[in-house]
């Protein structure tokens, strides 16, 4: 499984693209892509900073529940929604 730094790195912007900016997909708390491109953080690793702004690749379906590992399936979360949810579905959490 890949670990979330290298998901942000490959992802974070093309989700962002995509969606709604850098914007949290729950709670729609503007994020700080920033914060990912400032050494020595290295794209921050979202779980690993305690940055309340930090974006973090959630799976709308978990991979624990058979999400598949696909930009379909990821959105932007802010730090604290993504560790609310955990390996819930949208409609559960
Ligand atoms: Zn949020």
């Amino acid at each position: 499984m890949p670990n979330f730094n290298s998901l942000n790195k490959r992802y974070g912007k093309l989700i962002a693209e995509r969606d709604h900016g850098w914007m949290c997909a729950y709670c729609y708390r503007i994020l700080d892509p920033i914060v990912r491109y400032q050494p020595p953080n290295d794209y921050g690793y979202c779980a690993a900073i305690q940055h309340a702004d930090m974006p973090c690749i959630d799976h709308v379906v978990p991979v624990s529940r058979g999400g598949p590992e696909h930009i379909d399936n990821y959105v932007l979360a802010c730090k604290s929604c993504n560790s609310r949810k955990r390996d819930r579905l949208p409609g559960e959490f």
